[in-house]
């Protein structure tokens, strides 16, 4: 085991983009505001797409001004396309997160393009970055990576061949993620040695969903690969469109705990993220959230107890 990793805050763009409501800007920069104060120093805070079609996320560039005012927050957005990456360029985002489908068929879905087109997008992205002079990182997420609810099956050799032309295209950082919830422990191991082949230490993310119950268990096949840094959501947030109710992204405090119950720091304050937690559903009444630790709270084990405070 690592003695650190770093849990990445999604809640803010991935959690919230698939809720109907559109929450209100204030309340975003109060749950970073709390995240920020609870030890997390990566957020992703939004995603520049067109307004039209993701409402939830159009004041994205006014929430990542406001986590750029957070002394050691590294701040990133999610871009699908040239014009997104441009404006996380201009609007100084510490990094721009790329999602690549290795499934043919998502990537035609989601963002209406090829697999290889969207690494022909990455060459642009790059080339736009180097010529601003700008010092936003770009990094693939490599999606459906484990499985697609439209394709089923995705190859872990097509993964390995896009992680790689992704490198090729001057990407400098991959994140594998699990985005419909089919992974084990035992394929995030296999795909995870394959991927590890060809980018080394430029590939150290992963992003898991808790669909079908296993999500702590992928985080915990990642870091025995030797992956130190997960995504996660507060509550977890995140649930699948395609399944109602459904559990989201690992949940931020869950995969904490895990982490701080084996010894691995975080950095990160168990009163505080529950406290935030808290906040959280009341900001999204109505909405189901997810995890487990809120319900029981810290074991005693994990407590300073009354009589070794006063001693
Ligand atoms: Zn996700």
């Amino acid at each position: 085991m690592p003695q650190r990793a770093v849990i990445r805050e999604v809640g803010p763009r991935d959690g919230l983009q698939i809720l109907q409501r559109v929450v209100p800007t204030a309340t975003k920069l109060a749950w970073i505001r709390g995240a920020y104060d609870a030890g997390q120093r990566e957020i992703e805070v939004g995603s520049f797409v067109p307004a039209r079609l993701m409402p939830q996320l159009a004041d994205t560039a006014e929430v990542l001004a406001f986590a750029k005012t957070l002394p050691g927050l590294t701040a990133s957005v999610l871009v699908p396309n040239l014009k997104g990456a441009e404006r996380a360029i201009a609007e100084e985002a510490d990094l721009l997160l790329v999602p690549l489908s290795a499934s043919h068929a998502h990537s035609l879905a989601n963002l209406r393009k090829t697999p290889d087109e969207v690494v022909a997008e990455l060459g642009r992205i790059r080339a736009a970055r180097d010529a601003a002079g700008s010092r936003t990182r770009i990094e693939v997420g490599m999606s459906t990576a484990l499985g697609c609810t439209i394709q089923g099956e995705v190859k872990s050799s097509e993964v390995v061949r896009l992680v790689q032309a992704a490198l090729d295209a001057g990407v400098e950082s991959i994140s594998v993620a699990d985005t419909v919830g089919y992974a084990d422990p035992a394929m995030v191991a296999r795909l995870f040695e394959q991927v590890l082949k060809v980018a080394g230490d430029r590939f150290h993310t992963a992003h898991f969903h808790d669909t079908r119950g296993l999500g702590l268990a992928n985080c915990m096949a990642a870091l025995q690969m030797g992956i130190r840094k997960l995504d996660a959501c507060l509550g977890g947030l995140g649930g699948c469109p395609h399944a109602p109710g459904a559990s989201g992204n690992v949940a931020t405090e869950d995969l904490a705990y895990m982490l701080a119950s084996m010894g691995v720091e975080t950095g990160l304050d168990f009163d505080k993220l529950i406290a935030l937690r808290g906040q959280l559903a009341g900001w999204l009444e109505g909405e189901t959230l997810h995890g487990s630790l809120w319900r029981a709270g810290l074991p005693r084990t994990m407590r300073p107890q009354p009589e070794e405070v006063s001693a």
